[in-house]
């Protein structure tokens, strides 16, 4: 039998945990030869999450659990997941069904059949969020594909199946500072995308803020693109050349009008302008700088507080 390993990240999650193991597992039933492996991952939750995990735990034995000392966000718990998972096919889905459990049917066949080595899922439509936030995850999307090394698909989630070739490769990029939608990329493979149309979450709340969403577009263009750094050394490439045609038109006005050189004003605007230029590509230059000095730190990317005593992997 093959095993179909989920990898569920979890934080305060109270409400679904036990409704997303029961939609899951009727398509569990319906698909028969496959064993699913269930990875609830405690991300530091601080409701009853971890309980209600371990509940499920103690009744079904395909239910496994991670939990977290603290809160290491979603991209730790999933490699935590995927370093765990002993699946041949392993999956990635949100606790809160918005990932529909029904797709999976789909994916396996299109992975058995056709040759493709990952199949994804993407929402064609984000109803039920606000217009300012689909705006600017829409205007991400043109930005990074249009300077970053990968191409990320709009509306593409996490939520994806894949080979073990693929997730082994996934594992070999240790990497600190993780950006799982440039990873899932970066490793290359077939993809095929399924669409959907969005779903709402069935209970709780999103965890992400406007501002988190925003800092981590941040992260995922300083992981993918080398692009804000040639923007800086144009930026200084540019105001040089601009600042010896102005000298040589101050120089030749002197020379020709006799003209007293006037306006400090203009200079304070210059230097002004120079020294916020400077600025900022040294914030750029740091955003690099700072991304390096977690690198060389090697922390781990998450710490196990708790673990289930389950046999791993008993078909
Ligand atoms: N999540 C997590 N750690 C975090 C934030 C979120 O493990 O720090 C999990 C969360 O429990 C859920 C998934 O990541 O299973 C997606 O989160 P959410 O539904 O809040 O995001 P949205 O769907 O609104 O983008
Ligand atoms: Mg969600």
């Amino acid at each position: 039998m093959q095993i179909l390993s989920i990898i569920i990240p979890c934080y305060n999650e109270e409400e679904t945990v036990e409704l997303f193991y029961r939609e899951t597992e009727k398509i569990h039933n319906q698909l028969g030869k496959y064993y699913f492996e269930y990875i609830f991952v405690n991300d530091g939750s601080t409701d009853n999450t971890l309980k209600k995990i371990k509940n499920l735990a103690n009744i079904e034995k395909n239910v496994h659990y991670l939990s977290f000392s603290r809160n290491f966000g979603k991209e730790a718990a999933i490699y935590a997941g995927l370093k765990r998972a002993t699946g041949d096919y392993v999956t990635v889905m949100d606790a809160d069904l918005q990932d529909p459990p029904e797709l999976l049917i789909e994916m396996l066949r299109i992975i058995h059949s056709d040759d493709f080595d990952c199949v994804g899922a993407r929402r064609i439509s984000r109803q039920g969020e606000s217009i300012v936030r689909s705006w600017f995850a829409k205007k991400f999307y043109q930005l990074i594909n249009k300077i970053g090394e990968v191409e990320m698909v709009d509306g593409a989630r996490d939520f994806r199946l894949m080979t073990r070739p693929m997730v082994n490769s996934i594992l070999e990029l240790s990497e600190y500072n993780r950006f799982s939608k440039g990873i899932f990329a970066w490793v290359g493979y077939n993809t095929k995308y399924l669409t959907y149309e969005n779903k709402e979450r069935i209970a709780g709340k999103t965890s992400w803020s406007f501002w988190g969403l925003f800092k981590y577009s941040i992260e995922g263009i300083i992981n993918f693109s080398e692009t804000p750094l040639n923007i800086a050394s144009f930026i200084g490439a540019f105001s040089c050349f601009a600042s010896i045609i102005a000298m040589i038109f101050i120089v030749l006005k002197t020379l020709i009008f006799k003209d007293p050189t006037s306006g400090w004003p203009s200079l304070v605007c210059i230097i002004l302008f120079i020294g916020g230029i400077q600025l900022l590509c040294l914030g750029i230059l740091g955003k690099y700088i700072s991304r390096i000095f977690l690198e060389t730190k090697k922390r781990p990317i998450y710490i196990i507080k708790e673990q289930d005593d389950h046999e791993w992997n008993n078909k």
